[in-house]
Formats: C-alpha cells, structure tokens, sequence
C-alpha cells in the first residue's frame, strides 16, 4: 500500500536548487522534504571539479559540495527522500504530488527537477566527459586556456558558445552535420567572421580518442562517408537541453517551447503554491549559482505564500 506523508513544503529534485531550497524551508521552521530519485546532488555529481562558484578558490569537486549541500539541509531539519515522482494534482490548496512509492500532500511544492544535456551518443563520449568533452562553455572553457577546442552543434547556443570560448581558447572549430546553420542571421554573421572560429561543413563526431585525457576525435563527412582524424584536447557537445518535465506534463503548470517551466522572478508559476527553479525553469543560466540562488528564493516565496495562507 502507498504511504502518505504530510509536509509543509515538498521539494522535487535533491540537486543544488532543491537542497538549497531545503536549507530555507527548513530553517525557517517549515515541515519540509526533498524527493530524489537518484542521489543527492544532481548534475555536480557528474564534474570533477567546480572553479566558478564563490567560496572555493581552490576549487571543490561536485561530490564534495553535493555533500555538503545535503549536511547542512539535514541539520536543521529537511527530510530526504527517495522516490521517482510521476505525477503532481495542483488543483486544491493542498497539493498531491505521486511518487512510485510514496503520496505526498504538500501545501506547496518546489519543483527543481533539473535535466539532462543531450548527447552525441559516440563511443569515448561518456569515457572521456570531464576529461575533454564538456557540455558547459562557462564551466569548463578555462581549462582550455591557449588551446584549440571543438564545437558539435548548429544552433544559437553552440555559436554563442563558440564565441564565449574564443575568448580563452586558441581556437574553435565547430563541427556541423550539415552545410548550412540553424542559429539567428546575427550569430551566425559573428561567427563566420570571427578569425578565431573555423568550420567542419557536413561533418559528424563518430568517436572521441584518448589515453586518460580526450586527444583526438574521427570524423565522418556526411555526404561521402569519408572518415577523418582532428586532433584536439577540447570538444564542447551543444546539441540540445531537455528539462525533467515529464510528471508535470499534464498539470497545468506553463511551459515555455522548450519544454521549461515559466516563473516570474519569485519563482512562482502560474499556479499558486507551486515554485519551480534552477535548471528546469525558463530563461535560467544553468550555473550552480544561479540554481542556488532559484532554490532560496522559491524557498523564500514558499514560506510567504504559506503565511499569507493562514
Ligand atoms: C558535467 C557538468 C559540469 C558542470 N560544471 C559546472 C561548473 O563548473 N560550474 C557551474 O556553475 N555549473 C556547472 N554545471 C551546471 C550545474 O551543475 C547545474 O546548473 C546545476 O547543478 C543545476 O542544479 P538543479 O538542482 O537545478 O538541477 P539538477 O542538478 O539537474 O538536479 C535535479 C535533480 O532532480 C532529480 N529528479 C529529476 N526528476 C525527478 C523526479 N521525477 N523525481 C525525483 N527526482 C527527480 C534528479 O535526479 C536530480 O538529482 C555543470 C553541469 C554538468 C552536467
């Protein structure tokens, strides 16, 4: 039988959004829970080290801060729980949410499900993550300082990428699988224009090469079959985001196209009682940063929501 607990805030996600909104809720004296299907952390469990975010200066790696996160949320009182959530009712003032094991009524709800970068899906690419693939320009273009990287992707965000990494690499090829890009004109006209970016027309990435650290990847040609070899220590994949969306498809919760949670600036969606931030959320930066500072403020407008309620 599925067991039903009671909390005053229920948090979806145990990543950096979810685990510092707990840390709020929780601290400010409100009955809260996070649930997470996999383990504390989220993303940052995937990067061996994090030289962006503030109060590091030597760095920390994500499972160490991942750590720390869900410490000082434990101790001063946030429950952490495993479960998958599959789906949420938003329609009364208390909210139901539905995990696999467990029913949860909450009075409100934090949704910080985060998601997932898209992949190539080539052998090396998942050997080789941290040790010269990345998915993030502002995370990892510092470790490339000086040296040439590649770009896989045609869209807006793999060219202003590009030009972000312009600025501390040697070089960015960016590798397209067609002769044509699908960015705005404007990008586009600055990339083709920057000295420092060349292209690979109707190229594809069939497998990354390395012994520890990425060294060179095969290249196919789209139109012949031709392969190739580039050497480079750098490929950043920028080929998409898809946003852990799935359980609030048919909530009522808006979206925006991509498939991310429309907020204001307080977090709240178009739903009352019900918050969402960090990685799942429209227009976010998706930097650990900004996910903690989602987390708190939702936190924030969560505890004014419920005293409002009384
Ligand atoms: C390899 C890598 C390196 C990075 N490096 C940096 C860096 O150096 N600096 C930086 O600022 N940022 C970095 N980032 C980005 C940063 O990690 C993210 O912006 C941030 O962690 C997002 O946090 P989040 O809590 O919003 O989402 P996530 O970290 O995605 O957490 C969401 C959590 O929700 C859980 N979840 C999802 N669906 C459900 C469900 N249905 N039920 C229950 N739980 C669910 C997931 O399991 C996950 O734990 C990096 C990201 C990656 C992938």
């Amino acid at each position: 039988m599925t067991k039903t607990l009671d909390f005053d805030v229920l948090i979806i996600g145990g990543g950096a959004t979810g685990l510092s909104a707990a840390l709020y809720a929780s601290r400010a004296m409100l009955k809260t829970a996070v649930v997470e299907k996999l383990a504390p952390g989220g993303q940052i469990m995937l990067t061996d080290v994090i030289e962006n975010y503030p109060g590091f200066p030597d760095g920390v790696t994500g499972p160490e801060l991942a750590r720390l996160y869900e410490d000082q949320s434990v101790k001063y009182g946030a429950e952490i729980l495993y479960d998958t959530i599959t789906s949420i009712d938003v329609t009364g003032s208390s909210k139901t949410v539905v995990g696999s094991d467990y029913e949860f009524n909450a009075k409100s709800v934090i949704i910080a499900s985060g998601g997932d970068h898209n992949k190539l899906g080539v052998p090396g690419e998942d050997t080789f993550s941290g040790k010269g693939v990345s998915y993030c320009a502002t995370c990892d273009g510092n470790f490339f300082r000086n040296v040439p990287v590649a770009v896989v992707g045609g869209g807006d965000s793999a060219l202003q990428e590009s030009l972000y990494l312009t600025q501390m690499t040697e070089s960015v090829t960016i590798i397209h699988r067609r002769d044509q890009l699908r960015a705005s004109r404007i990008l586009q006209q600055r990339a083709l224009n920057n000295p420092k970016i060349d292209f690979r027309w109707n190229s594809a990435v069939v497998e990354a090469h390395g012994n520890g650290e990425m060294e060179y990847l095969d290249l196919k040609d789209t139109r012949t079959g031709e392969l190739s070899k580039l050497t480079i220590p750098g490929l950043f994949i920028f080929i998409g985001f898809h946003p852990n969306t799935q359980f609030i498809s048919k909530s009522g919760i808006e979206f925006d196209g991509g498939g991310h949670i429309i907020t204001n600036m307080a977090m709240e969606t178009n739903i009352p009682g019900i918050f969402a931030g960090g990685d799942v959320r429209s227009n976010s930066h998706r930097q650990l940063g900004t996910a903690v500072g989602d987390g708190i403020t939702a936190a924030l407008s969560a505890f004014h929501y419920l005293e409002d309620s009384i």
